[in-house]
């Protein structure tokens, strides 16, 4: 996308030739252009009014100035409703032929002062030469329409001159004259236009690039979530695994030392579950699995830390608890465990757990030796009758 190259611009136009991007270059440039018209046209309205003073100081209330005042008074009217008519149409503005018809409009005034006032004639024309370099300051992005505009106020310029009956060998000249600002003004526009696109072409494809820059990061991350999620989790239970449990302990243990406060490991593993997957199925063994999973869920604290460390064996750390404490609440997960039978394709399974508990020693910073010391408690439960909870020996 990078690499594509720049859209075509019209050397003369200084447009995009393919109008659907012109289309969203002067969507882009709208508001922009809307309200530096408007700009204009008050700043217009505001000098043609202004201009009355001097003309009253060399006329005084003479029929001539009163028909100069009346046109200017005419135009500063069209040229506020025009401001006005902008601040609702925004989209007036772009096109340029709002302004390209305000131009054309605003022309006879000075044909009108070349034959009221022979006298100004200099000064007329300067000022023709002044709006034709203007045109393309305010004939917002459309400088073909502001050559055209130059052309017809030119013409008319001529036809003005030729009616006053002044013209002869001077008017090639004066023509020349009166089209230089125009060419100056032209060659301007289109190289500050052609600018102005390059940039839009360029800040569009930063943004998009932008965009789907930050998709990509955002589907990364949630791919690095996910791979995460895989790597820590058991699928079928969705707790914690055997190396995610690891860090479990190696995180409460670290806060153990800190706090010197104690810390217990509970296993349980299911009592006679071969049989369960013998008579019901490895389907119905993988059910009771996840069920067994959500009530263990259940009974522990938010604090306790759940992890599937086998096939039907599951550990839980209970950080701040001692054996005891520990006891009770395993006790609890064991009586709520038998007394929750767990329905399966139309069969009501019971199943039981035996529960080993050991606490850590002071210091003590490896999870095997405590899960050895709770294991040896679970098989002493198993020979005791399964289905209870046993303490490991204090250390
Ligand atoms: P005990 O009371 O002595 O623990 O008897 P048990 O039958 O539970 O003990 P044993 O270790 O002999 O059997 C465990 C069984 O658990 C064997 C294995 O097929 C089953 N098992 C292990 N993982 C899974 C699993 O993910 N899904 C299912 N359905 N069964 C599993
Ligand atoms: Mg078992
Ligand atoms: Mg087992």
């Amino acid at each position: 996308m990078q690499n594509a190259p720049l859209p075509h611009i019209s050397l003369w136009q200084a447009e995009f030739s393919d109008p659907a991007v012109e289309q969203a270059f002067r969507a882009d440039v709208q508001p922009r252009m809307a309200w530096q018209l408007r700009t204009a046209l008050w700043v217009w309205a505001a000098l043609v009014l202004l201009f009355a003073l001097p003309d009253f100081l060399v006329m005084g209330g003479s029929t001539t100035f009163w028909t100069l005042t009346a046109y200017r008074g005419a135009t500063a009217v069209v040229l506020l409703a025009a401001a006005f008519a902008l601040r609702a149409r925004p989209h007036l503005a772009p096109p340029g032929r709002l302004a390209m018809g305000l131009e054309l409009a605003g022309f006879p005034f000075f044909f009108l002062y070349l034959l009221l006032r022979p006298e100004l004639r200099a000064t007329t024309l300067g000022m023709i030469m002044v709006v034709n370099l203007s045109l393309f300051v305010f004939v917002p992005g459309r400088v073909a329409l502001g050559a055209w505009v130059a052309a017809g106020g030119i013409a008319g310029t001529v036809a003005t001159l030729l009616f006053m009956g002044s013209g002869g060998e001077n008017l090639p000249g004066l023509v020349m004259l009166l089209s230089l600002p125009a060419v100056v003004g032209f060659i301007s526009a289109n190289r500050l236009q052609r600018a102005q696109r390059q940039e839009f072409v360029v800040r569009t494809r930063l943004q998009q690039t932008n965009a789907a820059l930050q998709e990509e990061i955002a589907r990364s991350a949630e791919l690095q979530a996910e791979l995460r999620r895989q790597a820590t989790t058991d699928p079928l239970t969705g707790l914690p695994n055997r190396r995610e449990f690891d860090r479990c302990f190696a995180r409460d243990a670290a806060r153990a030392d800190r706090d010197a406060s104690p810390l217990c490991v509970a296993v349980f593993d299911l009592d006679h579950f071969k049989a369960v997957n013998d008579q019901y199925g490895h389907g119905a063994g993988d059910e009771v699995l996840r069920r067994v999973a959500q009530i263990a869920r259940d009974c522990f604290r938010s604090v306790d830390s759940l992890g599937r460390i086998g096939g039907e064996e599951f550990a839980v750390l209970l950080p701040g608890a001692m054996a005891h404490d520990a006891a009770v609440v395993a006790q609890r997960f064991v009586d709520r465990l038998a007394n929750t039978p767990i329905e399966h394709g139309g069969f009501t399974i019971h199943v039981t757990a035996t529960v080993g508990v050991a606490e850590r020693k002071p210091g003590e910073s490896a999870l095997d030796t405590m899960l050895h010391r709770a294991d040896a408690a679970l098989y002493e439960g198993k020979h005791a009758g399964r289905n209870r909870v046993e303490m490991a020996p204090p250390a």
